[in-house]
């Protein structure tokens, strides 16, 4: 799939894909199949590795720093829109519509955040053990 950036149609607007995104981040690097970690270019402290950024199997990209939380910003800085995240261009324009959308987009956040939580969860349990059995933590 490919991205149309800047132009101000946006009925020809194409799917992004996480690859377009990542292209435009600094410090990339792949956390699974379909995940990574990045440096948030929203231009705050700590952005050292606080972007995750997930693509669903239905092509969504779903991002969140851990730092700024700001996806309009982190979108901004890389010269991409919210409606750059979805596979497909919404349709309905609705007040409703708009509004489900929002609501989409945010449980799409937490999702990734949580996701990333559960993981970082899972290497904190293992470095817990090592400490409980008296062994150092390494690399
Ligand atoms: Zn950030």
């Amino acid at each position: 799939m490919s991205c149309r950036i800047g132009s101000p149609n946006a009925t020809q607007r194409d799917a992004m894909t996480a690859e377009l995104l990542l292209s435009r981040l600094k410090h990339v690097r792949a956390t699974g199949p379909a995940s990574w970690r990045a440096d948030c270019p929203n231009g705050h402290t700590k952005a050292r590795g606080s972007l995750a950024v997930t693509e669903s199997a239905d092509g969504t990209v779903l991002l969140h720093c851990f730092a700024c939380s700001d996806v309009h910003g982190i979108l901004s800085a890389v010269g991409l829109e919210v409606a750059d995240l979805f596979p497909e261009r919404i349709k309905d324009t609705s007040p409703e519509a708009r509004q489900r959308a929002r609501e989409a987009l945010k449980r799409t956040a937490w999702a990734a955040a949580l996701r990333v939580l559960s993981r970082e969860t899972c290497v904190v349990n293992a470095a817990a053990g090592w400490l409980r059995q008296r062994k150092t933590l390494e690399d």
